[in-house]
């Protein structure tokens, strides 16, 4: 039996092109995955579901609103003040989820994580006037700082196919989750580990089953998109990415004379970590320099596209309480490490050598909208009407990065949402992914110990406790 549609995703309107740090595109099913394969579980037991607009969502009774990053609520709150009243309920929930403070007036209930197991009891619940209970759901209207919440999780991988409009391909669901855990990594510290077919091979394997860094990289099959995560060994050691910098010469060694697909290799890296200084730069510099010297002058040239982004530190991850860097950034790598190098000729080469040459990608986030971001992450119930405002003025979207830290610096204290945290006055410090407060402040005190005198202190080990399965 199918029931009458009452339920839709709701889809933001196209966005004003020159909106910076928005997102250039409306709605995309492959990355809001998360919302259309709750549809899909809805549609299954029998709901209609469809989508709506600011304008027709008067129309159904339950709204789900998909956040999968941080710089998305700005959209949703642009347009969520002129949505048309009706009787409906707002459900928020999406990979992006972290802090619900300043955005409890735009929503009847948020959920975090995976809400498969018990979507279908929550609109239930929604449609009969009932309030569903569970610790990754929460009332705007019983929201407790303290918490506490948690992220669900699922306990195997979904095991149906999504159909996705937009580039008409079918989407499986692949490993969850990834072991390494490194130390600011929201997604790892929120999503149980899982594997999509464990019974074929049983153990979960950190060469196969993580994000290709320089720790895992197949030199005989070498990826165009690896990552180091670090500047210098300190910093790597420090966020738990053991990439050691006689591993990185002799990576790129390999590398450069392994039958690379293009002859161009991306490298995300994060700078503006605590404590990062010059010498950090200056040793990635010398790395580059070594590799580049130890390679047969043989070798054809290759090149390392650097993709920096900025330190943030996320909620529910044990760098949750770190400070964040008040500068801007952004195209500032190349300067930087071209002092060391003493090559690399234009604005964003930072090297150029015999095997390899440097470049730095440009899409760094640049100061004000990482403010931005921490806004998001770090705002508070008081915060509500400087988001509103900014999400719904065009001019600010529009403006130089000076002109947006100028009205963010007039408007309200910034700098603070950049600066060390303590755990109490942390507006996330109830929400927990997958480690609880104490294991979370431990880690933490192991990433100050090896970023200051004990750079190759031991990990802390960590297991998470196997998730229950979520029912309603
Ligand atoms: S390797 Fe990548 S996906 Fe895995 S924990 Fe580190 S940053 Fe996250």
């Amino acid at each position: 039996m199918t029931f009458p549609v009452p339920i839709a995703v709701y889809v933001p309107s196209l966005p004003r092109e020159e909106h910076k740090g928005m997102y250039s595109r409306s709605f995309v099913s492959q990355k809001h995955v998360g919302v259309e394969l709750l549809k899909k579980v809805l549609v299954d037991a029998g709901y209609g579901v469809g989508y709506c607009s600011a304008a027709t969502v008067n129309r159904f009774r339950v709204i789900l609103v998909s956040i999968t990053g941080a710089m998305e609520w700005y959209r949703f709150l642009a347009e969520r003040e002129k949505w048309a009243t009706g009787n409906y309920k707002v459900f928020v929930g999406g990979a992006g989820l972290t802090n619900i403070e300043p955005f409890l007036w735009a929503a009847d209930c948020f959920v975090w994580g995976r809400a498969e197991g018990f979507i279908g009891d929550l609109i239930e619940s929604a449609l009969s006037g009932k309030r569903y209970r569970s610790e990754s759901v929460c009332w705007s209207d019983e929201y407790d700082r303290a918490g506490p919440y948690r992220f669900a999780q699922a306990t195997v991988p979904y095991s149906g196919e999504l159909y996705c409009e937009d580039d008409k391909t079918r989407w499986r669901e692949a490993d969850v989750g990834c072991r390494r855990k490194c130390l600011f990594c929201l997604y790892s510290w929120t999503h149980y580990p899982l594997l999509h077919n464990a019974a074929s091979d049983g153990q979960y394997d950190l060469n196969r089953h993580t994000e290709s860094t320089f720790l895992t990289i197949d030199f005989a099959r070498p990826p165009r998109i690896t990552a180091i995560d670090g500047l210098s060994e300190r910093l790597r050691m420090a966020v738990r990415k053991p990439i050691t910098n006689a591993a990185l010469v002799n990576g790129l060694v390999r590398l450069a004379e392994s039958p690379m697909p293009r002859k161009r290799i991306k490298v995300f890296n994060i700078v503006g970590y605590p404590t990062e200084s010059e010498v950090d730069y200056e040793e990635l510099a010398s790395c580059i320099k070594e590799a580049d010297a130890r390679c047969s002058p043989s070798t054809a040239r290759r090149g390392i596209e650097l993709a920096c982004m900025p330190f943030v530190p996320e909620p529910s991850t044990p760098l949750a309480c770190c400070q964040a860097t008040y500068s801007d950034l952004r195209g500032k790598t190349a300067l930087r490490l071209k002092r060391y190098t003493g090559s690399g000729h234009g604005r964003w080469d930072w090297f150029s050598g015999q095997a390899w040459w440097g470049l730095e990608m440009h899409g760094t986030l640049g100061l004000a909208s990482q403010a931005c971001r921490l806004l998001t992450t770090r705002g508070e119930t008081g915060d509500a009407d400087l988001l509103r405002s900014i999400a719904r003025s065009e001019a600010f979207w529009k403006a130089s990065t000076a002109v947006r830290m100028a009205t963010l610096e007039s408007a309200c204290n910034i700098k603070r949402y950049f600066q060390r945290y303590r755990w109490e006055d942390l507006p996330t410090r109830g929400i927990f992914g997958l480690a609880n407060q104490r294991q979370l402040e431990l880690l933490e005190s192991g990433f100050y110990r090896r970023l200051g005198d004990m750079p190759h202190a031991p990990f802390r080990k960590f297991k998470p406790e196997e998730p229950e399965p979520c029912h309603g």
